[in-house]
């Protein structure tokens, strides 16, 4: 499978500072935002700065470095909001069946209630 980045979806925009965002965190190959419809009381997306459509075109593609960052990024935010208490969920969504909005690859830490259970039947 090869994926085509589109570069005008809206997190692209958000790297490009053409909208704004409230960061949580910025390292040199990924941003660290609040979502802007939070699901939970804690909602950070973290995103890599490269064009990745989703996590398994990241994890083929990316560097070893953007791999790093990334991994270390989400553990810093955790680590920010204080997650190792009362637990979180990290969700990634990916294409139609995984309902991914945004075609730019992200991580949703969701935190700051019980989450209830993963997955709800369709
Ligand atoms: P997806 O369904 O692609 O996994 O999730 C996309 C997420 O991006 C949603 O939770 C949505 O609220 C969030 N989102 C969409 N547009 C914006 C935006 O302009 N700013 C921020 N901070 N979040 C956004």
């Amino acid at each position: 499978m090869t994926y085509a980045y589109d570069d005008q979806n809206i997190f692209a925009k958000i790297l490009r500072a053409e909208i704004p965002n409230d960061t949580v965190l910025e390292t040199e190959h990924s941003l660290a935002f609040n979502d802007i419809q939070p699901q939970a009381p804690v909602h950070v997306l973290v995103i890599p700065k490269g064009p990745y459509v989703c996590y398994d075109h990241f994890a083929q593609t990316a560097s070893d470095a953007e791999i790093a960052d990334y991994t270390r990024a989400i553990g810093e935010v955790c680590k920010l909001k204080g997650l190792d208490q009362d637990g979180f969920r990290l969700i990634s969504n990916a294409g139609d069946h995984g309902v991914q909005e945004v075609p730019h690859l992200h991580v949703h830490i969701l935190a700051g209630r019980p989450l209830g259970r993963m997955l709800q039947k369709a």
